[in-house]
């Protein structure tokens, strides 16, 4: 079970035939499908075979056994009549109608053929795939190690979780949203707390960080104000910086370098833009880190049920509901969009991506990145 939502490793090969013999989909009577071209036919029943047992030995012309559903077809039967089909005494069965080869018939190896490759390496383990491991015979199977983020918040104004907001603080909200973005994309966080905008605390934790994990993700403090000292601390440790600043919104001050080979993301301080710039950025990176074949969400083009305008030079990554519209699903806003306002990714089902200076008419289509499972929830 500990397999379960991790992402395989290695190739699983079947080394079994499933099923391994034909054997019947219903309740009734195994048969020669060529034994049953008279209508009615009059067959002698010299067998029954309950699932769990072998048959005790072939079937010959003019014969039939009663069979059970998941028992295997004797020898020399090639159908299954289905119980409720005929008449019958105990000694004989009466069938009317031809019965065609094959017919409830599951033959062996229709799942699964030995050599078969049934899961790839890469592949997210779901529920199908632990049914299928566990009839193949697997009790283990190596999985990829989950990539270790540390996340370090950093803010003057922050109170942590469990302390008092002092005069003029907030309460630290992107440590936890963005620990829980770093488990749903598969990976391990790693907590570096708070730190205030002063530069060798920011520098010393996040060398911490660098001992401790894959991948490190800041927040705040990654802007153009004399307090913005995320980008001065993550050179001071070492690290080389490849790019600030991304025309989009939310989320434009951003930072990405990597240190000894190890990608750094300073995300901004705004709870919906670290959150944005999280999906788009760290999680593909994450993904990737984490063996998964599929890195990037799923993206829908759906008619917006409303005017969806980004006003603007900057590509707009807009939060929106998708609701059952007719034949398909129709994208929302979720109301104001702000990037300080939370309760906009808390309704949001994905983000319309929209481009600069654009505004899309209700009824136009809008690309949309799914985020979350389209199953009904209250809001
Ligand atoms: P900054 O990028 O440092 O200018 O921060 C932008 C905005 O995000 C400011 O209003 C900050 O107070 C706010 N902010 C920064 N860090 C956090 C955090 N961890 N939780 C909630 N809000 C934050
Ligand atoms: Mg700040």
């Amino acid at each position: 079970m500990a397999a379960l939502g991790r992402v395989l490793a290695e190739p699983i090969v079947s080394r079994s035939l499933i099923p391994p013999w034909a054997n019947s989909s219903m309740d009734g009577y195994a048969v020669r499908a060529r034994d049953t071209r008279g209508d009615p036919v009059e067959l002698a029943v010299v067998g029954r075979i309950i699932a769990g047992t072998l048959p005790s030995r072939p079937l010959r012309a003019g014969e039939a056994m009663r069979i059970f559903t998941g028992a295997p077809l004797p020898e020399g039967a090639d159908a299954v009549v289905p119980q409720e089909d005929v008449a019958a005494d105990g000694e004989r069965v009466t069938i009317t109608g031809r019965v065609a080869a094959g017919a409830f018939v599951r033959p062996a190896g229709e799942d699964v053929h030995v050599g078969d490759v049934v899961v790839q390496p890469g592949g997210v383990i779901g529920a199908a795939e632990v049914g299928l491991l566990a009839t193949l015979g697997y009790a283990q199977v190596r999985v990829f190690r989950r990539p270790r983020v540390a996340i370090l918040s950093t803010g003057n104004e922050l109170a942590d979780l469990g302390t008092e907001p002092g005069p003029g603080q907030i309460p630290n909200t992107n440590t936890y949203s963005l620990m829980a973005q770093v488990i749903e994309a598969g990976a391990e966080p790693i907590n570096l707390g708070v730190v205030p905008d002063h530069l060798e605390a920011i520098t010393e934790r996040l060398r911490w960080g660098l001992a401790a994990a894959d991948v490190l993700v800041t927040s705040a403090g990654v802007s153009v104000g004399e307090l913005d000292l995320v980008r001065e601390a993550l050179e001071r440790t070492g690290a080389e910086l490849h790019l600030w600043k991304v025309s989009m919104r939310p989320g434009k001050p951003i930072t990405f370098g990597t240190h000894a080979g190890r990608p750094v993301f300073g995300l901004p301080g705004n709870p919906v833009s670290a959150m944005v710039t999280f999906e788009l950025f760290v999680r593909p990176a994450l993904r990737r880190m984490a063996g998964a074949d599929s890195v990037d969400r799923p993206r829908l083009r759906v008619p917006a049920l409303e005017m969806i305008a980004n006003p603007g030079s900057r590509r707009g990554y807009l939060r929106v509901t998708l609701t059952p519209d007719t034949g398909g699903y129709g994208a929302r806003l979720t109301g104001d969009q702000g990037s300080a306002i939370l309760r906009s990714m808390v309704l949001a089902d994905g983000l319309a991506v929209v481009a600069p200076d654009t505004t899309i008419a209700a009824g136009e289509p809008v690309d949309v990145i799914l985020l979350r499972s389209l199953e009904p929830r209250s809001r």
